[in-house]
């Protein structure tokens, strides 16, 4: 099965095509990047050091819609946006890794799973979709009985916060409690801030150095607390993820999964 990538040439891009490569029954079938990147034209392979592949970057997903079964998209949401609706058209399938859609952009991803099977989750780590299963039992077994707070640390350049696993861990605790994160988040807190409201899920972010991704989610009691962590070392563990998820979806035809679906872990 052929795979294309888009987002190529940025850091998980280029982890994505050494995954490609090293995954049984798959081989790199397109790449594309942004129009103007000085990178367009240039050999995949040899992006990442591998010599060639035969595959050049290119700078619209248009011009190799025939050259992939699937597409892995990492890029921006706006360009995520636009490759959804060249996927649809074109009947390709979809895995998306992209954070930070807005909710509008989020119904669209979902209408489009009406045409076109696309797997869309916030991490495609094994470890991180692990601890989504166990913050729902956790919240289920403390309840209503801890504060809930949410602390993440990545590298300086990423540009949303929080994190979508961040969000993806509230939510899944959220739910867990009856709760909806969209009323009861607290990002962040300075000043004044008053005496600590029990139902509310606080979100501490870091933008720090080179740091990968780490995840902590604390159910903190009188007397004791829970913790659950996760630290990513390598962006390799969601590239393998993410290309796992294209192979899994070469047996679908429509629909919306994420990492659960992949892993056979969906109740
Ligand atoms: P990056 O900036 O290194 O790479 C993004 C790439 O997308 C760049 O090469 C950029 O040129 C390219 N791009 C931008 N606009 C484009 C367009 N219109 N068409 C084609 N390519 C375009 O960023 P990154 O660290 O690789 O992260 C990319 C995204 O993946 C972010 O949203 C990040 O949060 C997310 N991410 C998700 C997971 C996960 O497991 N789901 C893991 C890591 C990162």
């Amino acid at each position: 099965m052929k795979v294309g990538i888009i987002g190529a040439a940025g850091r998980m891009g280029r982890t994505l095509i050494e995954a490609v490569q090293a995954f049984d029954g798959l081989t790199l079938g397109a790449a594309v990047d942004v129009p103007g990147s000085s990178l367009i034209g240039a050999d995949a392979g040899e992006l990442v050091g591998q010599g060639k592949l035969g595959v050049a970057l290119v700078d619209n997903i248009n011009a190799v819609l025939n050259d992939a079964d699937v597409f892995i998209d990492f890029t921006i949401p706006e360009a995520t946006m636009a490759n959804i609706r060249a996927c649809r058209a074109a009947g390709r399938r979809l895995v998306i890794g992209t954070t930070g859609l807005s909710d509008d952009q989020k119904a669209e991803l979902h209408a489009a799973g009406g045409d076109i099977a696309i797997c869309f989750a916030a991490n495609y780590s094994v470890g991180v979709t692990l601890c989504l299963k166990l913050l729902d039992t956790a919240a289920k077994v403390l309840g209503d009985e801890v504060d809930i707070e949410v602390i993440e640390a990545h590298h300086r350049h990423k540009i949303d916060a929080p994190s979508g696993t961040a969000l993806a861990m509230g939510e899944v605790v959220a739910s867990a409690l009856g709760r909806d994160l969209k009323t009861c988040a607290v990002y962040g807190r300075e000043g004044r801030t008053g005496a600590r409201e029990r139902q509310t899920i606080g979100f501490e972010t870091i933008r720090a150095g080179d740091i990968v991704g780490e995840h902590t989610v604390m159910f903190a009691a009188d007397g004791e607390r829970v913790e659950i962590t996760h630290k990513a070392t390598s962006r390799m563990n969601f590239a393998r993820g993410a290309v796992r998820a294209a192979a899994w979806l070469a047996g679908q035809d429509r629909g919306v999964f994420d990492m659960q679906d992949v892993l056979g872990l969906r109740d």
